[in-house]
């Protein structure tokens, strides 16, 4: 049995990269322009397409999007900027490029995404953007966050990571608040091997962006590519280099005609693991509420640990000994030694963070899982769980 399961051992993730894509680098290859050029144009444009924004600027990573987004929302040393603390490090890292105090925040129970509630009571004088991140793609509370941010003169740049394809009433993440930072590390469910895009309406952020995303580095008027003074250019400001490749241009522009592809299989993987456990009292499945649409990224089980002889680390060794690569979305950033060093975090501060945290398995998700490795992801969870199973005593004899 355990060995069969490990002879077709399931990882918790693939990338779904295929000959499209080889294709399209190599086209690339062969043409000699292997840095930014007219791919990440279109790409750029493609990309903001398909979102409903007005400018998509690619950039090198999902953590340069959200220092460049925040650099151009005018995040300056001193200045707090609230997110939850359940999220990837690069959240609050890119706030710390610019001198800033990440403010973390605790999540809400059903989403595990930013509770709008709890952020309210973290602004303060020197609070002056929101980050709000889409966990697993499941959007937030964007209609309360857009209107808290509103009503105290307060950005907001959306960790969108996790988001594409996902829905907020109807529209596109990418295309509902000012700023919105993409990811497409090899991970993610548009991979560019490493990249990052962001999108706005802002012509003026835009062109910020694009600035500070090379050098700041402009062309002077008469610099044209092919005219007399072709080598020109101005410095402007102390820019970055977080230019987006034409390498990454190719690979994304593939990845984006299947985009909605791919979140369909997702969808329908999605669609069996809620079925198959959905009647299970020893866990919980995600919810999605009516107005949101998510891209499924991630699919995050909640283990009823009351119910459960084992604590969520012995489950995912158990599942991993079956042959199923789990993971975990993820660490709260207060628990991270060095944000309790430098910012004064302590355990407790965040409890429903916590509680989620130490109950939540992100199971395998991604399109070129087959209908058989389906079958043996919910067997392995079933099996694992039966066997640490507290059954319920029947209370009362007659
Ligand atoms: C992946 C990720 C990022 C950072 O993206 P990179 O492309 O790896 O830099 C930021 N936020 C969240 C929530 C992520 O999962």
């Amino acid at each position: 049995m355990t060995s069969r399961a490990k002879t077709n051992s399931i990882p918790f993730h693939r990338p779904s990269v295929g000959e499209e894509e080889v294709r399209a680098v190599a086209e690339v290859l062969r043409g000699g322009m292997l840095t930014m050029g007219p791919r990440t144009q279109e790409f750029e444009k493609r990309f903001a397409e398909f979102v409903g924004a007005g400018h998509a600027v690619g950039v090198s990573s999902g953590t340069a999007a959200l220092h460049l987004a925040l650099e151009a929302a005018g995040i300056r040393p001193g200045d707090e900027v609230v997110m939850p603390t359940t999220t990837f490090v690069a959240t609050a890292q890119a706030a710390l490029y610019l001198g800033a105090r990440p403010v973390f925040c605790d999540v809400d129970g059903v989403t595990i995404n930013m509770d709008p509630d709890d952020a309210r009571k973290r602004i303060t004088p020197a609070t002056r953007a929101i980050v709000p991140v889409h966990l697993g793609g499941i959007p937030c509370e964007m209609h309360e966050i857009l209107e808290m941010a509103r009503s105290r003169n307060l950005r907001v740049i959306e960790d969108a990571a996790h988001a594409l394809p996902s829905r907020y009433d109807g529209k596109r993440i990418g295309s509902i608040s000012e700023l919105t930072c993409f990811s497409f590390y090899a991970t993610k469910t548009l991979t560019t091997g490493e990249g990052g895009m962001i999108t706005t309406d802002s012509a003026r952020a835009a062109a910020r962006m694009r600035l500070m995303r090379l050098h700041a580095i402009e062309r002077t008027s008469t610099g044209s590519s092919s005219g007399v003074e072709a080598w020109n250019y101005a410095v402007r400001e102390a820019g970055y280099k977080y230019n987006f490749t034409d390498i990454q241009a190719a690979l994304g522009i593939a990845q984006l005609a299947k985009c909605e592809a791919m979140r369909e299989a997702r969808c329908r993987i999605a669609a069996r693991y809620s079925r198959a456990f959905g009647e299970l009292d020893f866990m919980e499945t995600p919810v999605i509420r009516a107005n949101c649409e998510t891209s499924w990224h991630l699919y995050i089980l909640r283990l009823n640990l009351e119910r459960l002889r084992a604590g969520r680390d012995a489950i995912i060794s158990r599942m991993a000994e079956r042959g199923v690569g789990c993971s975990v979305h993820f660490i709260p950033l207060h628990l991270h030694d060095y944000f309790q060093r430098t910012l004064r975090y302590r355990v407790g501060d965040f409890p429903r963070a916590e509680t989620e945290f130490r109950r939540c398995v992100s199971l395998p998700i991604y399109p070129n899982l087959c209908d058989e490795d389906v079958d043996s992801v919910i067997e392995a969870v079933k099996e694992t769980l039966a066997e640490f199973y507290i059954p319920r005593v029947a209370s009362v004899r007659a």
